[in-house]
């Protein structure tokens, strides 16, 4: 027998009893007489004693175990002379009686303890070394939890777990696909599911009523901390609904996350703000809500004193931060290199401060008195203490500058505690942005998004004014989810593709399936996707998803453990009818 017990399970009851307990060896410290060895497994550690005295033939043994082995060891449960209240065996220790050892190990490249000495490089290449450490592994544990947590809940509304296939044709969901050849068909190409949206919409069709899946969705983007190319989304949509029922089901499922999960209750619901009002007062639409700090605009009142940076800019935003009016020059410098970084890019950071005794040190106080800063203050709801600071340009860029600021200003302030939440809804989003380099618009979710009815009039004529029935969850200023109502009538839909410039043919090609499914009873119908490892990084207060994944991929894309992407053999390369030539 390999165990009787698991390495975190003996306590004081279990004195005098004999167990066998297996495991990895954590350390062992010879100390000359007895030889300690702590033994972990998923659920703990245990320490053992060797006593050279009783035993010296298997205390020799002991002291030959490296970090790592593997071993199996029988022994009798005493009572510890000092006691580690820190573990949860440390009332007991076992005087072991005999040791096997299942398997040898090298030496680790880097140290199996929650404070390591491995580089984030090192650990993704052993990644299963990694895995064992317990800080790596809980937040494992509590993505497993939280998948079933989602199970039930969405199991007792009815939902019903359905899998779509992964070997698809692209579905256009902004990014770029992953391609697959396909052998039996050269030249031909599945792609890897952006997400199963036109399935989950077929299964509308189908009156499935209510359907999720937990799914991998693969999307070929530019890589940043928050994203892998391939990643889990908790998949939803639904049938005869409106706007209102999707909300308020997720809404339902995310307090029932934060209460299972993390014992937070949210008693209130969820605020509600339209897009347009998300980028005029955070510059975002993602708002991290933990914190005020709102943007004032400016543009009317700070013009007209021969200031022409002023004068001439498009918009000026001011945010008021609390209790900075102390801020030192050396302070100012550095939040002025912070928005001039080319990541921000702003000109410049003009600054106000109002002084306790309720004067001004400004640093345009060349143009403006202390009454025309007295106004700005008003604007800004500023006290004596405070600090405005100020940022201006075009409207769009300089929205998104401010937001920057804002949130830097939120962390330096200690503003954004992460086991404070914050979840929210921004609604009414935009159906189509205009894209520069293709001179066209694109959905600004994807091409499936309704049309909000009362801006329908405006698609001929200002189509980027229309807004559309969809929204995001946003909690902590991370998108993690969002959703639309769908469109479910075959003219509206190919409208909308003609709008998003895709010809009758094209359109037909792409989309013809779904385009005849239509024309078969498609109910009104609506969903959501929640990003699964955004919600788990969230809930396990980290910064980035790659923690909360077993085998994530590097910054490059990379599987660094396994070495993927690599290259194939040429024969397997012929086989595909991929056209390869050696040099
Ligand atoms: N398919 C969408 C996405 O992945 C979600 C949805 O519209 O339900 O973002």
């Amino acid at each position: 027998m390999y165990r009787t017990h698991t390495c975190g399970e003996l306590r004081i009851e279990n004195v005098n009893e004999t167990v066998t307990l297996s495991g990895w060896v954590q350390k062992a410290r010879d100390l000359g007489g007895m030889t300690f060895v702590d033994l972990r497994d998923r659920y703990g550690i245990t320490q053992f004693v060797f006593n050279m005295e009783t035993n010296a033939e298997l205390c020799e043994q002991a002291r030959k175990l490296g970090r790592e082995f593997v071993v199996a060891i029988t022994g009798k449960v005493a009572e510890r002379e000092s006691k580690n209240s820190k573990m949860s065996t440390g009332d007991v220790e076992i005087i072991a009686e005999k040791l096997e050892v299942l398997s040898k190990s090298a030496l680790p490249p880097f140290t199996i303890e929650d404070d390591t000495d491995g580089g984030d490089e090192l650990r993704m290449k052993y990644r299963y070394l990694d895995l064992r450490r317990s800080c790596v592994r809980e937040n494992l544990v509590m993505r497993h939890k939280m998948g079933i947590e989602v199970r039930n809940y969405l199991d007792q509304l009815n939902f019903i777990e359905t899998e779509t296939p992964v070997l698809i044709k692209s579905t256009p969901e902004g990014a770029r696909d992953f391609i697959v050849p396909s052998r039996m068909n050269p030249g031909e190409f599945y792609a890897l599911p952006q997400s199963p949206q036109v399935f989950k919409q077929l299964l509308m069709i189908s009156g499935f009523d209510r359907y999720y899946q937990i799914v991998k969705c693969f999307r070929d983007e530019d890589l940043r901390a928050d994203r892998q190319p391939e990643f889990t989304q908790i998949d939803c949509e639904m049938a005869f609904v409106e706007q209102d029922d999707i909300l308020n089901t997720f809404e339902g499922l995310t307090k029932n996350l934060f209460k299972k999960l993390k014992n937070v209750d949210i008693d209130y619901d969820f605020p509600r703000m339209d897009y347009a009002t998300a980028m005029e007062k955070y510059g975002s639409d993602k708002p991290d809500i933990r914190f005020g700090m709102e943007f004032v605009d400016l543009s009317v009142i700070a013009k007209g004193n021969d200031f022409k940076v002023f004068d001439e800019a498009e918009y000026i935003g001011a945010v008021c931060a609390e209790g900075c009016a102390n801020y030192t020059r050396k302070q100012l410098d550095k939040l002025t290199d912070f928005v001039k970084r080319p990541q921000i890019g702003a000109k410049g950071l003009v600054y106000v401060k109002y002084n306790e005794d309720g004067s001004f040190k400004s640093s345009v106080d060349k143009f403006y008195s202390a009454e025309d800063l007295q106004k700005w203050a008003e604007a800004c709801n500023a006290k004596p203490g405070d600090l405005m600071l100020i940022l201006v340009g075009d409207k769009k860029s300089t929205l998104s500058q401010l937001c920057e600021l804002r949130l830097e200003m939120g962390t330096q302030l200690g503003l954004r505690d992460n086991n404070v939440f914050k979840p929210m809804w921004v609604v009414d989003f935009p159906l189509l942005e205009w894209d520069e380099d293709s001179q066209r618009y694109h959905a600004m979710h994807h091409p499936f998004t309704s049309p909000k009815a009362e801006d329908f009039h405006m698609l001929e004529t200002e189509p980027g004014k229309v807004r559309a029935n969809a929204y995001d969850l946003v909690i902590n200023g991370v998108e993690i989810g969002g959703g639309s109502i769908r469109i479910h009538d075959t003219d509206l839909q190919a409208q909308m593709f003609k709008h998003l410039g895709f010809t009758d043919e094209e359109a037909k090609a792409q989309f013809g399936f779904l385009m005849d499914a239509f024309q078969y009873g498609a109910p009104p119908h609506g969903g959501i996707a929640f990003g699964f490892d955004r919600l788990a990084s969230l809930f396990a207060g980290i910064e980035s998803i790659r923690d909360v994944i077993a085998f994530p991929k590097n910054n490059s894309g990379r599987d660094v453990m396994i070495d993927s992407p690599s290259t194939i053999a040429d024969e397997q390369m012929v086989e595909l009818g991929l056209d390869y030539r050696k040099e």
